[in-house]
């Protein structure tokens, strides 16, 4: 058990690590790039299936799945994240597609729990299957779960994603709640038209369960994700639909304290009312990118990740891995960096250093250009959320 990640019995406690803080353990100065960010944060896609077809992400028909034999397998997989932490990586995070579709991810989890240097390990999941795998990916010691709900409207849900699963996405809350994930986070993604009756619904229904929500803008990422700026609902609409409903909606410039057990304690207890459960928010935990808000008087919080109309990618240290072993410095940019190939001829880790430098010195400071649609082949569930 990796003392850093903490023993999974303690089930779901609070962060209480300070990544950027940690040193790399080669003793050199960790990824920073050209602009002085420091890449602390490695996103993993797991895999490019995935068993529901958002219209933002994926066709209906799918996407071409790329051959098993190319995906990267798990020894693969923890040998990167080995060298990512020696690097200074100490967050990361297994998406895809849909993560819980590949087979056998407790144990990849279970792995990675053991890697020294890692402070943080999560996942973000649809949740369909959340309520099969929860207590197992906890006991393997998975930290913490981001479950993406943009909607409560169960026709609306099997229209946005091709599938009639609202119930069992609901479950598999429930189920991650039981076996002790905390903080759980809603990431909604908002867009013009589709999410403007889901805003408050998804707020309350977040708040009274104890649950962080973060509104998404809508991206222009990947091929045939149906964006256009006209879908786009900003940070500022996503506000006014807030003050509507909750009467003031303030920033919060400091993020506040760290969560507490006893913040912990209240999240778990059976209050379910509004009031109640705004009192929790107190040791919220939204963090960069994530911009905090506080509704009412009472103290609720939600986060939104203005991507578009306010990008953070001045703050940006994080990087990606796809499922084909390529490695990204953002979601926008035009091309990876192969990992996979060193890794199957046998090369040292040296090598894979190598490709993770000149990733980072390759980024931009704002590979995100407004106004400007990316110039990938892949689809979003290929490049990995
Ligand atoms: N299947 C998992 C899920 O849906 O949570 C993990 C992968 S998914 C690609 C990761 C996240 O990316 C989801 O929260 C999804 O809403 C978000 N996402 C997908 N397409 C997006 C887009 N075009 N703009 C912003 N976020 C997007
Ligand atoms: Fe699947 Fe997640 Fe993409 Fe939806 S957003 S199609 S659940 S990978």
């Amino acid at each position: 058990m990796n003392p850093t990640l903490g023993n999974p019995s303690s089930i779901g406690g609070p962060q209480r690590s300070a990544p950027n803080k940690v040193a790399p353990a080669d003793g050199g100065d960790g990824l920073i790039d050209r602009w002085g960010r420091r890449h602390t944060d490695l996103r993993i896609s797991v895999t490019d299936r995935c068993n529901l077809r958002c219209f933002y992400c994926m066709p209906p028909e799918g996407v071409p799945l790329l051959p098993r034999e190319a995906i990267l397998d798990f020894d693969e997989i923890v040998r990167v994240v080995h060298v990512a932490a020696r690097l200074g990586v100490r967050k990361v995070r297994l998406t895809g597609g849909e993560p819980l579709v590949r087979k056998n991810l407790p144990a990849l989890i279970g792995r990675l729990a053991g890697e020294a240097g890692l402070a943080d390990l999560a996942m973000t999941t649809n949740g369909t299957l959340l309520a099969d795998y929860a207590q197992e990916l906890r006991r393997a010691g998975l930290q913490r779960v981001n479950i993406s709900l943009d909607t409560l409207d169960r026709r609306q849900f099997q229209a946005l994603t091709g599938q009639d699963a609202l119930d069992q996405v609901l479950q598999g809350i429930e189920a991650a709640q039981a076996a002790g994930f905390w903080p759980i986070k809603l990431n909604a993604l908002a867009i013009r038209g589709f999410s403007e009756s889901q805003i408050v619904p998804l707020v309350r229904f977040a708040l009274e369960r104890g649950l962080e929500i973060r509104f998404i803008e809508f991206m222009p990422i990947g091929i045939v994700n149906q964006w256009s700026p006209e879908r786009v609902l900003p940070a500022a609409a996503i506000l006014s639909i807030l003050r509507r409903e909750f009467g003031s909606v303030e920033p919060v410039d400091s993020w506040g304290p760290a969560e507490s057990e006893a913040g912990r304690e209240e999240e778990t207890a059976s209050a379910v009312s509004l009031v109640a459960a705004t009192e929790t928010r107190r040791g919220a935990s939204f963090q960069p990118p994530a911009r905090c808000y506080l509704l009412g008087d009472a103290g609720a919080r939600i986060g939104i990740i203005s991507s578009m109309s306010r990008p953070f990618c001045r703050s940006c240290g994080r990087l990606r891995l796809n499922a084909i072993g390529e490695l990204r410095y953002c979601l926008f940019a035009q091309r990876g960096w192969d990992l996979r190939t060193i890794l199957r001829r046998g090369g040292d880790d040296e090598e894979l250093i190598h490709i993770f430098r000149a990733a980072v010195q390759a980024k931009p400071l704002r590979p995100n250009t407004p106004g400007q649609q990316p110039q990938t082949h892949l689809a979003m569930c290929q490049i990995g959320g």
